[in-house]
């Protein structure tokens, strides 16, 4: 099969890009050779300055930015642009991590979200454990949004002949973080709701 001419057009292809959430971006990535040829780069530039912590270069005490007295390893680039950090003796500057450091960081345990550090998994239909924060579960615009029975029998109301027949049917993602009642994945009571 032929690649699309439109996949070669930077600007068709590039404004397409920033609309759509990073982990979006990388299931478009999955979808064929062109795709992932042209926008990998892009997409380590964005996990680099948005997603991962920044870097801390030292440089010369006398250097001149708006200063933090410690260390803030938590940042991002694009939070910590610009910053400069003292120590006692030493000074560091912020800078963007290497193509290296996203490829590492991306091989860590991550939300399939937000590309975060996290140890949560939710259950696909297929099986499959994915990780995913609460974060993202709870945001109804994710692909991977999760929600609990009441807000199922909710959207199931008047929508199925037998609400609680249509609850048992679905799958379970993951028991909600109280521990007791079960979440299922939103796109599936959506369509049993049509
Ligand atoms: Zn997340």
């Amino acid at each position: 099969m032929t690649t699309p001419q439109w996949m070669h057009d930077d600007a068709v292809l590039q404004p397409l890009i920033d609309h759509m959430k990073i982990a979006d971006a990388f299931r478009f990535r999955r979808t064929c050779r062109a795709v992932h040829d042209r926008i990998t780069d892009t997409l380590y530039e964005t996990v680099a300055r948005d997603v991962v912590r920044c870097r801390w270069k030292r440089v010369s005490n006398n250097i001149t930015g708006s200063v933090r007295q410690a260390r803030t390893s938590a940042m991002t680039y694009s939070e910590a642009k610009d910053t400069i950090v003292r120590s006692e003796t030493r000074t560091y500057k912020s800078c963007v991590p290497s193509r290296d450091d996203v490829i590492q960081s991306l091989q860590r345990k991550l939300c399939r979200e937000c590309l975060r550090p996290c140890n949560i998994f939710a259950v696909c239909v297929s099986g499959r454990h994915v990780v995913l924060c609460p974060t993202c579960w709870d945001d109804e615009t994710s692909y991977s949004s999760l929600c609990d029975r009441i807000t199922a029998r909710k959207q199931l109301k008047g929508r199925v002949k037998n609400v609680e027949r249509a609850i048992r049917s679905l799958h379970v993602a993951k028991r909600s973080r109280s521990g007791g009642s079960f979440l299922y994945w939103r796109y599936q009571v959506l369509s049993l709701a049509k």
